[in-house]
């Protein structure tokens, strides 16, 4: 029985960091929109004019991957449209609780790839940080829904040895911040984090995966651009699905990022009745190229326990990638891939 009721994400704890320093009250505005994101089917039922059944659906997925959409994302939903892609992202339905063959708690084997306590190494070159199980929003595709982030480091002391493995690895060039997303952190930590990976002799690059901007893109602020300044070559990775989530604010927040001098790259899962349409994915790459993001994969699917409901067939996959290289240029068209636990890298299927 699939039970997201085991996860332990945290995500809706504060992370057990210590506060580094005053807080500045931009900071102190994206922390408020934690606290005031919507947990409870009932509430943004009543906020969206849902229909009774669908809040009763919903209420009956119980456990830790609960409700979790934070009011700057909920404001881009379209009042009264149950099937709004970006309700269907974050609304949990019954359909969760069940079963399906092929669908699992580790569906990329992240549990076995750990080589030190919060790093996950699959390919050569680039080391993958699980930095915290707190994001901005539970994605209910999300492929670590289940992944014990209580066991990884919690604070910057408990990092500190394991940079310090990693630094003397000549093999690793590249890390890879990760979660849970790695900007729930507060700007103090995540700037002292920062300066011991300047000092780190073998690191070039710094990527970072969050779904913030697009989320809450309040979390753009002085203190993050800083630390992002700081990093080597970073690479920013926002994860938008669809051409809705990149309103004007989002689109601002992105400026900053690329002022700042990051690379910045989109990352989409292709998701049933989300983005499975040919338009729609147009759209979004259309959108994408429009605000300087470079659309750099298209993920299928990974089927995690409770997800199989946004499953998109290989057959249609295919059929949508080729109507997409038919209608844009090269460089607006993301790569087909999957994540296929063993191989050297990532699928390439298209
Ligand atoms: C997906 C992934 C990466 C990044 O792969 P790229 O092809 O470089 O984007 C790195 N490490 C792990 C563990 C991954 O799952
Ligand atoms: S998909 Fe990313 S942002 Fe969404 S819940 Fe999972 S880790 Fe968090």
């Amino acid at each position: 029985m699939t039970n997201p009721g085991n996860v332990t994400t945290g995500l809706d704890t504060p992370p057990d960091l210590k506060p580094l320093g005053p807080e500045s009250p931009s900071s102190m505005r994206w922390q408020e929109e934690l606290r005031l994101a919507y947990r409870d089917p009932r509430e943004l039922g009543a906020k969206l004019h849902l229909p009774e059944t669908m809040i009763r659906d919903a209420l009956t997925v119980e456990g830790g991957f609960h409700l979790f959409a934070p009011r700057p994302y909920v404001g881009r939903m379209e009042p009264g449209r149950v099937d709004d892609p970006l309700l269907l992202q974050v609304w949990p339905q019954s359909h969760e609780t069940q079963e399906r063959e092929g669908f699992s708690r580790d569906p990329v084997l992240d549990g076995p790839s750990q080589r030190l306590p919060g790093v996950i190494q699959k390919y050569e070159g680039r080391a993958l940080l699980v930095m915290t199980g707190a994001c901005a929003v539970h994605c209910r595709y999300c492929f670590r829904r289940h992944f014990p982030y209580s066991e990884v480091p919690h604070s910057l002391r408990h990092w500190l040895p394991v940079l310090e493995e990693l630094a003397s690895d000549r093999s690793v060039h590249e890390l890879i911040l990760s979660g849970g997303d790695p900007l729930s952190l507060r700007d103090e930590m995540l700037l002292e984090f920062a300066e011991f990976v300047a000092r780190m002799p073998y690191i070039r690059r710094v990527r970072v995966h969050t779904r913030w901007p697009v989320v809450i893109p309040e979390r753009v602020t002085k203190g993050l651009l800083g630390v992002l300044a700081k990093l080597p070559q970073p690479v920013v990775v926002i994860h938008a699905n669809h051409a809705r989530e990149l309103d004007e604010n989002v689109a601002d927040q992105i400026r900053k990022l690329l002022q700042a001098g990051c690379l910045v790259l989109n990352q989409a899962v292709l998701l049933r009745r989300v983005n499975d349409e040919l338009d729609t994915l147009v759209a979004l790459s259309e959108r994408l190229i429009e605000l300087r993001v470079v659309p750099y994969y298209l993920n299928e699917l990974d089927r995690v326990a409770g997800g199989w409901h946004f499953d998109v067939s290989r057959t249609r996959a295919l059929e949508l990638m080729e109507g997409i290289q038919a209608r844009l240029p090269g460089y607006a068209i993301p790569r087909l891939v999957r994540d296929e636990p063993g191989r050297p890298s990532k699928r390439w299927i298209f």
